[in-house]
């Protein structure tokens, strides 16, 4: 299996500092042919811990965003930039940090070699750091999130806000925030039908997509989280 192989090329890798303190190493996880990539920034500490991309809280609304869209985990392939976790150390608390260059550098051909092996139509990065690991450093997550760029390998690539931003917002701020990311998300969808409907591969047929006016019960439990 190509994937447990990179996975097993991935632990025994030393590149960078934190390949020597993270607990786990965190590769992708999902459906092998998955059309959809998710593409987040690095493990965390409870990613590091189980050794599994998006398993915390910010882990907890991917997966209410994906239901929102009628997508379960296991439909899409879910990863990060990075496959340590990238972590100071201050004031006796281990704190995550961004990853820096050289990780994110050290770390590309391990995601670049995930999207070899799965072939997926649609990636969507969420947050900064993963969009301008794509479209480079000049990427604005505000200005320039649910449009679509010509990502790596012929496919299309959005960028939108990361779940664990909108974990840290509330009131107003929030409502607006959800709002942008749910419509993110509707894009994403269509594209994932269109890319399918493209391929011809009946297999891959997409669930039914939600029609009523009122909302998916998904859709709600999306809104039930952030509200
Ligand atoms: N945040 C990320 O970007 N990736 C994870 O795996 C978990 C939280």
């Amino acid at each position: 299996m190509e994937l447990a192989a990179l996975h097993a090329r991935v632990d025994a890798c030393r590149r960078c500092a934190i390949g020597s303190t993270r607990t786990k190493v965190v590769c992708g996880v999902g459906d092998p042919r998955a059309r959809l990539v998710i593409v987040g920034e690095g493990p965390g500490e409870n990613e590091d811990r189980i050794g599994e991309p998006f398993v915390g809280r910010a882990g907890e609304l991917l997966t209410k965003m994906l239901a929102a869209i009628d997508l379960r985990r296991d439909d899409v392939f879910i990863t990060n930039t990075i496959k340590c976790r990238a972590c100071v150390v201050e004031g006796g608390q281990v704190r995550n940090r961004a990853p820096m260059q050289e990780e994110l550098a050290n770390c590309r051909q391990y995601l670049d070699e995930e999207l070899a092996i799965i072939k997926p139509r649609v990636i969507l990065a969420l947050g900064a750091p993963a969009a301008k690991s794509f479209l480079g450093a000049a990427f604005s997550i505000t200005r320039q999130r649910g449009i679509w760029y010509a990502g790596p390998a012929g496919t299309d690539l959005m960028a939108t806000f990361h779940p664990a931003y909108l974990l840290r917002l509330t009131g107003g701020e929030m409502t607006q925030v959800k709002k942008l990311v749910y419509a993110d998300l509707l894009a994403v969808r269509t594209k994932l039908d269109d890319a399918i409907a493209d391929e011809g591969r009946p297999e891959n047929a997409s669930p039914a997509t939600k029609t009523d006016d009122e909302g998916s019960p998904a859709q709600l439990a999306f809104g039930d989280l952030v509200d």
